[in-house]
């Protein structure tokens, strides 16, 4: 026999659970070092590109084995900790290790292309330019000159304060008076003129990152305004003065033009960012800079959370209850939850920071895990706003409100301020009514009503999209009694541009703001004067506006009463948030909750004792009830074009699970929308007290389910956490 034969086991982005197992590409010898390096190989009739894992031994006759093409790196990309992360990922979400590296990786990485060029350009003058300096000249090459004088210019700087500075620059080539170099980005701190002496509640934040090395965790709950930025911010700029890198996760909306426009001047060094918008390029550079340790801060969405960390030194969580941490479809990853077990492998502190913590969370808190510090509302900033429940029990509505808003508004745009009518449903109304016969517009494709849209003219499912046009008399009985039931933002903007003609109306929601920027350039176009927004939970954040003093909340009433348990704990939040856009330093701003439930306890929680109190109520309540933080849960989820399908999956799987001491798990149920874009759906849900004897289970489980001949007529997924049991 010849010496062993070495197989590669590689991870590729194949939906099954397993390693693949290849001989090394012709001529090279596979080493300690090849795991965590990319490798190109056939797979069926085409290619794939995928990381090998490990180097062993073949488990199987190696003639049998097909050889990997090629070996895409000289060195690992992916090593050390984010490794062993990302097979923790494969393990706690029983997802398939390669597409837990897929999610992992940029798009071009993924793909196979080699690492980008992470350095900078910058222009410098030549001795020419010096030379050309001393004698007079005009235009833009000229200002280009002088520009450079004192030292080299970023092309990113020059791009963002020189008009036209390609052209110049250019014509300063052709002259040889200039040049383009390449440069590593920069990684020293410039100072902060800006800073503020920190408040004392803000330096007992500080303390407790700075307490020597290692893993721990704060929660910093503070209302918008009470100063968690200032606290990332001075955190940052230790890490860094340390010679460390800091990670920084927003969610989706908190991703703004603003966002990074301050981190970046009170930082005064490359602030690299890592969300969805950027071009898949440039998400590559992000991520090989921080490989690199070139990039010594990032701010990112939910997938930053998969960047390396070669130099850690911080992770920051903001708005760490906010769902869109939780990657709802392929590998449902829950990127806080990540962030966390990162901090802890990386031996580093950890900030999530809240106006209105997730109650896991606070229950982390209240076991000692995670110091919690409230930050106190801030003198000079916002006051906190007079809130008050209008039962609309018995009164007049007009399009969905009470008179006692009108007045409200009326008031509010006489003193010159702006309002804010919330709702939580975009369209024109929910539901389209036969008043004769009680038919009402149904989606063909889904167990839900259509959506009227275009100021009634047209009906749109929310779930799959499909669209129509409103019928003009109802196709049951012919009648013409067909009538738009309930108010989304359309119907509140027509109702109120009608009652308030001198006033504007604008309204922000998913329907107007489909564009990237459009949000931003609706909210311009608001400015200062006085008005009203009307919107959807899109405007519960961000976006600072300093004329909004009164705010209103129509439609509390679905929340009050929904099947998720997880409805309250998302209401109190988006109640706080709304809450929080009314009110200025000189005037505390207005709340107007109306509702038909005007004792809900719910509301008189909230009202009496805010989110702290409504979060221990909750607390509380759970822990009756047997639901997370005090019990682990996981959905089996399938959807077929046929019911029978799913329910043979589901039976199946419901047969091979183990009886298992402390796990329960479901009889098979039909999802609670059963039917969408026209397939059906089925669910199971697993619960355990304790999350070892959860996974005991899954583990072996999920493995067989990929197993079953019915497995292979659905679409089926494992949701570990769920953060909702739809
Ligand atoms: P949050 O992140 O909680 O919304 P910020 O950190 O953005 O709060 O602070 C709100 C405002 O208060 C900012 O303009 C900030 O500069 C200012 N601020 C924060 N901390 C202090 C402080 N210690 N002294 C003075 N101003 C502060
Ligand atoms: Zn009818
Ligand atoms: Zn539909």
């Amino acid at each position: 026999m010849p010496d062993r034969t070495q197989v590669l086991r590689v991870a590729l982005p194949v939906p099954l659970p397993t390693l693949f197992d290849y001989l090394p590409p012709a001529g090279s010898r596979p080493g300690p070092d090849w795991p965590g390096r990319r490798v190109r190989v056939p797979f069926g009739k085409g290619e794939r590109v995928g990381v090998v894992l490990e180097v062993g031994e073949p488990a199987t006759e190696p003639e049998s084995l097909r050889r990997a093409i090629e070996l895409l790196d000289d060195e690992p990309l992916l090593a050390g900790e984010l490794l062993h992360t990302l097979a923790f990922c494969a393990r706690y979400y029983h997802a398939p290790p390669g597409e837990v590296l897929a999610t992992a990786l940029p798009g071009p990485l993924r793909d196979g292309q080699p690492l980008p060029e992470t350095t900078a350009a910058s222009w410098r003058l030549t001795e020419a330019g010096v030379t050309a300096l001393a004698r007079p000249g005009r235009g833009r090459p000229r200002a280009l000159l002088e520009r450079l004088q004192a030292a080299p210019v970023a092309e990113e700087t020059l791009e963002a304060s020189f008009d036209g500075w390609r052209e110049a620059a250019r014509a300063l080539a052709r002259r040889g008076q200039a040049e383009r170099q390449q440069l590593p980005p920069a990684t020293t701190l410039a100072d902060d003129p800006a800073a503020p002496a920190p408040t004392v509640a803000q330096a007992e934040a500080l303390a407790v990152l700075r307490a020597g090395a290692g893993f721990r965790a704060l929660l910093l709950e503070g209302v918008t305004g009470s100063g968690k930025t200032e606290v990332y911010l001075q955190a940052i700029r230790d890490c860094v003065a340390r010679g460390r890198q800091a990670l920084v996760l927003v969610p989706e909306i908190g991703l703004t033009p603003q966002t990074l426009q301050r981190f970046r001047s009170r930082l005064g060094l490359p602030v690299w960012e890592y969300h969805s918008g950027l071009a898949d390029g440039e998400r590559s550079r992000a991520w090989t800079a921080m490989a690199r340790g070139e990039a010594r801060v990032l701010v990112g969405t939910r997938s930053a959370i998969f960047v390396p960390m070669p130099r850690a030194g911080l992770i920051v969580v903001d708005e760490e209850h906010d769902a869109s941490y939780k990657q709802q479809d392929g590998i449902r990853y829950h990127a806080r939850d990540i962030a966390l077990v990162r901090a802890h492998a990386l031996e580093v502190p950890i900030v999530l920071g809240s106006a209105t913590p997730s109650l896991e969370s606070l229950h982390n808190a209240q076991a000692g895990r995670y110091t919690l510090l409230r930050l106190p509302q801030r003198a000079g900033s916002a006051r906190p706003p007079a809130v008050r429940v209008l039962d609309v029990r018995k009164r007049l509505l007009v399009h969905g409100l009470g008179e006692e808003v009108f007045t409200a508004i009326a008031a509010c745009l006489a003193r010159g301020e702006q309002a804010l009518v919330f709702r939580n449903r975009r369209g024109y109304a929910p539901v389209l009514l036969c008043h004769d016969c009680g038919w009402r517009a149904q989606c063909k494709r889904c167990d839900s009503p259509m959506t009227v849209h275009g100021v009634g003219r047209s009906l749109m499912c929310h779930h799959c999209g499909a669209r129509g046009t409103r019928p003009l008399a109802c196709p049951d009985c012919g009648g013409l009694g067909l009538q738009p039931q309930g108010f989304g933002t359309e119907r509140l903007e027509e109702a109120l541009a009608g009652r308030f003609p001198q006033a504007r109306v604008v309204r922000i929601d998913r329907g107007s703001t489909r564009r990237r920027g459009e949000l931003e350039a609706r909210l311009r176009e608001f400015g200062d004067a006085p008005g009203i927004l009307v919107g959807t939970q899109m405007l519960a954040k961000g976006h600072d506006l300093p004329r909004l003093t009164l705010v209103v909340v129509v439609g509390v009433d679905e929340g009050l009463y929904s099947a998720d348990f997880r409805a309250s704990e998302k209401l109190a939040q988006l109640l706080v948030q709304v809450a929080g856009r009314a009110g200025r330093a000189e005037r505390a701003g207005e709340v107007l909750l109306q509702t038909h439930h005007p004792g809900h306890p719910l509301l008189s929680t909230l009202l009496g004792g805010g989110y702290p109190a409504l979060a221990a109520l909750t607390l509380v309540e759970r822990e009756a009830a047997g639901f997370p933080p005090y019990a682990h849960l996981a959905m089996l989820r399938a959807e077929a074009p046929r019911e029978t399908e799913v329910q043979a999956f589901l039976a199946q799987a419901r047969e091979l699970a183990p009886d298992m001491h402390g796990v329960h798990v479901s009889a098979p149920m039909p999802a609670p929308m059963p039917r969408r874009a026209g397939r059906a759906r089925g669910q199971m849900l697993l619960t355990a007290a304790q999350r070892p004897a959860l996974h005991a289970l899954l583990m072996p489980w999920v493995a067989q389910l990929y197993g079953l001949k019915s497995a292979r007529r659905v679409r089926w997924s494992l949701d570990v956490d769920p953060i909702d049991l739809y």
